[in-house]
């Protein structure tokens, strides 16, 4: 492989197109507007630098590597060995996306998908060639948190996981394959009933944050608990979680755990964003070493 297209240079697009053309490969990038595409590329130098010590002509001859950004998927997709496409986490726009890019893309083109939440056979029927089609899911921050979760359908050629397991790991990546589909992949299946059953206990009133973390953290040897993970995702995001839970489910407790988030969250405890969630930051409680002692 050695041309690569990113479609959507958003929050991930933006991160996977830098670290791609950092590691040498021609990039070209498709997003509706140009010019936000772009600054989010070069904001991303700051990142690099601190986490990364890349130097103003290291970070440069990354961007030297991404040969184009433009709002035309035929000029994007020409001549791409791989597509990832990190569009918005929309099924309508992704499958709107999909059946363009089909018709517009030479065959060899493999398409990749970082969806968080649609399997890879949800989309594979919007393309022609679900063979060459799999789930390709960073993290965000991926030059720190450097995982690709891959995964493909029934339909997905081994070739073509093994192409995309080489890629990965050209960009730096430490691969983690699924040999089948999973809503959530590995991370997100091991992850959410953490917090879930975290956020339950607290909410029943079985222990405060700090002690159920503590608990945690101890028996474990786990560096944070689902309080301190809780605090890093931000309390928005896990209080959405929860009503769409809720939503789906009908129980109330997830309500009520959603309620409790939403009245720490007027209060400004968004997370460590804002400075305070469950716990106050830049030292919060749970990295004082005297507190795994008492
Ligand atoms: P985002 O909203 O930050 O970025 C989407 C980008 O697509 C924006 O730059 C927007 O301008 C562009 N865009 C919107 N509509 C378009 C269109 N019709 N044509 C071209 N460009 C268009 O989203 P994100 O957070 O980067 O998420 C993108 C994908 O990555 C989603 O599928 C999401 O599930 C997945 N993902 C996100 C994260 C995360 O932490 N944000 C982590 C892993 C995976």
């Amino acid at each position: 492989m050695k041309n690569i297209m990113i479609a959507g240079a958003g929050v991930l697009g933006s991160q996977i197109a830098y670290q791609t053309a950092l590691s040498g490969f021609n990039v070209s990038v498709y997003n509706h507007h140009i010019d936000t595409a772009e600054r989010r590329i070069k904001a991303l130098k700051s990142d690099y630098e601190r986490d990364l010590h890349l130097t103003d002509k290291e970070f440069q001859q990354g961007l030297n590597n991404i040969k184009v950004i433009t709002d035309d998927v035929a000029t994007a997709v020409k001549d791409a060995d791989l597509m990832i496409e990190a569009l918005p986490e929309s099924l309508e726009l992704k499958e709107q996306f999909y059946e363009e890019v089909s018709e517009l893309a030479p065959e060899k083109t493999i398409f990749a998908s970082n969806s968080s939440t649609f399997i890879p056979s949800q989309l594979a029927p919007y393309t022609d060639r679900p063979e060459k089609f799999l789930n390709m899911h960073f993290a965000n921050q991926i030059w720190k948190f450097n995982v690709v979760e891959i995964m493909g359908t029934s339909q997905t050629s081994p070739e073509v996981i093994e192409e995309a397991t080489k890629f990965a790991r050209e960009i730096k990546m430490v691969p983690v394959i699924l040999n089948k589909e999973q809503h959530g992949y590995i991370l997100n299946s091991l992850l959410i009933p953490l917090l879930a059953s975290g956020l339950s206990l607290w909410a029943k009133g079985v222990a405060d944050p700090a002690m159920i973390d503590k608990d945690w953290m101890i028996s474990t040897g786990a560096p944070m608990g689902p309080f301190g993970i809780l605090d890093m995702v931000g309390l928005r995001t896990a209080a959405q979680i929860e009503r769409n839970a809720y939503a789906q489910t009908k129980d109330e407790s997830h309500k009520e755990i959603a309620d409790k988030m939403e009245q720490m969250i007027q209060e400004g405890h968004e997370g460590k964003e804002s400075g305070q969630g469950f716990y106050n930051y830049p030292n919060p409680a749970f990295m004082d070493p005297d507190f795994l002692k008492h």
